[in-house]
């Protein structure tokens, strides 16, 4: 694996590459790596001939300065477990590098930026996420690139950003990885305390009975949503948000009786967590059968 800090240096490095026709994927992260974000360097390992890491804290996607200079930074191990996960790659740039002193330039969509974490951290997060994701994107020109469903409304944004633009690039959405006990794996669950990492995992649970709710046939979203309060509210979370919503335009709905996205948000401590699910009301296949016969057998997790 090498390990890149410039643009020119990357470039450099996948001109003959490109030339050749190899196919180029790109897994954008801030680093403090789980296997979360191994997960998508593994998908692209299997499906692209080069992998492109790039592991830049952006300062532009935070809206608090206290939460910016907290973020867990880990280079070492960072880069051990790149290099492990089979990372051609990894490209390390300062802030100098992607915002040199004249950088004037807000890649910015709307509508989708702002309900949810739009509203909770502010337009300017996702502006930080598109204008970053936006320059990596002419950085590398990779024909795919992977992010995770868990920033289920990020992935969104950076769809419709990447069919705006007309970047050359595939999106690809990864499955959510979680812990034992449901908690999304994410960079900030180090900041939880062992009393807090216990409370998080109502996070996941909340998520859960709302799924099981719309399965068992209850379709109104007040009361789906209302049973995925207490579950919060028992582990005595007040979240930001439970929002159940359309899987595109991220509307809220009147029935669940269509796919819809599930996205939570609370605080717990000083320590923000997010999470998501892709729901199908329609209730799952008996397993053994499915498992046998096949043709229902992609309920699990689906890109958003
Ligand atoms: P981050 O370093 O937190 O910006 O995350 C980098 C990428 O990894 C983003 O596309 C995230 O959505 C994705 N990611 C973060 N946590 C997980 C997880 N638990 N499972 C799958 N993908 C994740």
């Amino acid at each position: 694996m090498n390990t890149v800090a410039t643009i020119a240096a990357l470039r450099d490095h996948l001109a003959q590459p490109r030339r050749a026709g190899r196919r180029i994927g790109l897994v954008p992260t801030m680093g403090a790596f789980h296997d979360g974000h191994l997960s998508l360097m593994h998908q692209a390992r299997r499906e692209c001939d080069i992998v492109v890491v790039s592991l830049f804290v952006n300062p532009a996607q935070f809206s608090e300065a206290g939460d910016l200079a907290a973020y867990p930074r880990n280079a070492w191990q960072d880069a051990a477990l790149a290099e492990r996960a089979g990372v051609d790659y990894l490209f390390v740039p300062d802030v100098a590098e992607i915002y040199p002193t004249a950088f004037a330039t807000t890649v910015s969509v709307s509508e989708l930026t702002e309900p949810l974490e739009g509203r909770h951290r502010g337009r300017g997060h996702f502006d930080g996420v598109t204008t970053v994701v936006a320059k990596l994107f002419n950085i590398v020109s990779p024909d795919l690139a992977y992010f995770g469903q868990k920033d289920a409304q990020q992935a969104l944004v950076i769809r419709r950003m990447s069919e705006d633009l007309a970047f050359p690039v595939e999106i690809r959405v990864c499955p959510t990885v979680r812990d034992l006990d449901g908690l999304a794996l994410s960079s900030r669950n180090v900041h939880l305390s062992a009393e807090e990492r216990d409370r998080a995992a109502a996070l996941h649970r909340a998520l859960r009975t709302v799924r099981n709710s719309v399965r068992e046939g209850e379709r109104d979203p007040e009361v789906v949503r209302s049973r995925g309060l207490a579950e919060l509210r028992d582990a005595g979370l007040e979240p930001d948000y439970l929002a159940l919503v359309d899987p595109q335009g991220l509307e809220p709905l009147e029935r669940l009786d269509e796919e819809f996205l599930a996205l939570v948000a609370a605080r717990i401590g000083t320590t923000r967590l997010i999470d998501s699910e892709l729901i199908q009301p329609a209730a799952a296949p008996p397993p053994a059968e499915d498992a046998a016969t096949g043709p229902h057998g992609s309920v699990a997790s689906h890109p958003a």
